[in-house]
């Protein structure tokens, strides 16, 4: 197939790593007085541009300084049982003060907020407007320079290497349903993880990943086109590719990001109405992940958070209940039980044990206060206080899809590195579609890899690659 058009640098993907390596390429090559020849290519409509990152609130394990949380390397060694790649986690830490200037540079105002509970201390920043006003920001600063093309609808289906195994270009499938190639020496796939892909969810997280809803709309694009591209050529990949990054949230609405992170602060029971998870074992950004796993693998997508007043005179807790609906209530337990569909008997008992169980100690929700139960399987390590102050509350829940583990591997210049380990010469990958993460994310990290490996791509072209 003989290509239709020709650029320098095609970016496959217009979320925060795509925008970040082309705008990063733009504005390096202008200072060189070069012109830039970029071609970003986004799978959705326009007014859907933007996939995760559209979505998120984008809160940042960074601390007020724009440091990233200086426990990262360390947590992201423990985590992964000393699979993560060291070399990518120090290039992210010394990127993020960069990232986070960078986004100030191009319009994104930042904001240092309070931890609303206060053992929440590695998310104390956060892009005003959330990770669309990263999007629009970076969007406008394409625009503004006018060298880039964008072409919406517009999705990259293979890569085109030379004889050599360098890369030569992409070929895409456009609205119109026909394929063209498009030339580049250099390719940037920054268009997300596979968790759009009920197919790919199913080979490689395993059974019932058709019951995963997505988290947000904007992540139905990410179909792991990038992966399967880049594996196709002789790419490495890295991240476990079973494990996913899913969330609680409430089943009663279609709105996005829905989440409810309170299960520290009550019980979660199961479809039979028993507790299968000890809520306290940890705090709510340790252990979000790991409860909503287990929920999606093993509890039949079915879960109800369930509290009593204890919690509501906290007012700082209720920003844990992101969803706009409210809670059932009941003045018992038992009529609580039947309001969401659960046998009174089962979940009165539930918490009759439960309340037995709880040992003495003062209830802070602001440390790990040590009050625990003793005798249950399994027992609650922390902030076990007893049910018995009425109204009940309840959330029904069920796990949502977030984003994969799995991905490609890549060097510390955003390089992707072929079985072999070294570069394929011309493609680059940064965002969620590398693959870093094993057993446990450590929260606010996925948006400032995105940014900080994009820019690290776009600088890397711009310098001769
Ligand atoms: C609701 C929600 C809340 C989150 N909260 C946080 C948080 O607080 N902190 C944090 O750090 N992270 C958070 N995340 C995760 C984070 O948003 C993502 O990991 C990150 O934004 C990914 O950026 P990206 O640029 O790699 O991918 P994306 O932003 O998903 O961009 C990928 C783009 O590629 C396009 N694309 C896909 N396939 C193709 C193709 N074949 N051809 C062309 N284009 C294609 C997609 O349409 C999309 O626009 C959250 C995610 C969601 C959904």
């Amino acid at each position: 197939m003989a290509a239709s058009e020709t650029y320098d640098v095609v970016v496959i993907g217009h979320g925060a790593a795509g925008l970040s390596a082309a705008v990063t390429y733009v504005e390096a090559c202008r200072a060189e007085g070069r012109t830039p020849s970029i071609a970003v290519l986004e799978a959705s409509p326009e007014d859907e541009r933007g996939g995760a990152t559209r979505w998120t609130t984008a809160r940042f394990r960074a601390l007020e300084d724009l440091t990233l949380d200086p426990f990262f390397v360390g947590r992201m060694q423990e985590l992964s049982g000393g699979l993560a790649d060291v070399d990518y986690c120090r290039r992210l830490e010394a990127e993020v003060p960069k990232s986070l200037a960078f986004l100030q540079d191009h319009g994104v105002e930042l904001v240092h907020y309070g931890p609303p509970v206060a053992m929440r201390v590695t998310h104390e920043v956060t892009p005003n407007g959330g990770g669309a006003s990263i999007v629009e920001h970076l969007h406008a600063a394409l625009v503004a320079d006018g060298a880039a093309d964008i072409h919406y609808q517009t999705a990259a289906e293979r890569l085109v290497v030379g004889d050599d195994g360098a890369i030569a270009g992409v070929v895409v499938r456009g609205p119109d349903g026909r394929t063209r190639e498009i030339a580049a020496a250099a390719v940037v796939l920054a268009c997300g993880g596979f968790e759009g892909n009920r197919e790919m969810l199913t080979r490689y997280a395993g059974p019932n990943a058709v019951d995963l809803p997505l988290l947000a709309p904007g992540l139905k694009h990410n179909q792991g086109a990038g992966i399967r591209m880049a594996m196709a050529v002789g790419a490495a990949t890295s991240g476990q590719f079973d494990m996913l990054h899913t969330e609680l949230v409430d089943i009663r609405t279609d709105r996005a990001d829905a989440v409810i992170y309170a299960h520290p602060y009550g019980i979660v029971v199961n479809g039979d109405g028993e507790r299968f998870w000890d809520e306290g074992q940890g705090t709510f950004e340790d252990t979000f992940e790991q409860i909503a796993f287990e929920v999606y693998k093993h509890q039949g997508q079915q879960a109800y958070f369930i509290a009593d007043q204890t919690i509501t005179s906290y007012p700082g807790l209720m920003v844990l209940f992101d969803t706009d609906q409210p809670a059932i209530e009941a003045s018992s337990i038992a009529e609580l039980a039947m309001l969401l569909g659960l046998d009174p008997e089962a979940l009165e008992q539930t918490v009759a044990d439960y309340n037995a169980a709880v040992q003495p100690g003062e209830f802070d929700p602001n440390v790990l206060d040590g009050k625990c139960t003793e005798g249950l399987s399994p027992d609650k390590t922390n902030w076990a206080y007893p049910l018995q102050n009425p109204p009940y509350f309840a959330y029904p829940l069920k796990a949502a899809i977030c984003f994969t583990y799995g991905g490609l591997r890549t060097d510390a210049d955003a390089r992707v590195l072929a079985e072999n380990g070294a570069p394929i010469p011309g493609l680059y990958a940064a965002g969620e579609i590398v693959g870093v993460f094993y057993h446990a994310y450590p929260a606010g990290t996925s948006v400032l890899r995105s940014l900080s490996f994009g820019r690290v791509a776009g600088s890397h072209i711009a310098a001769g690659g």
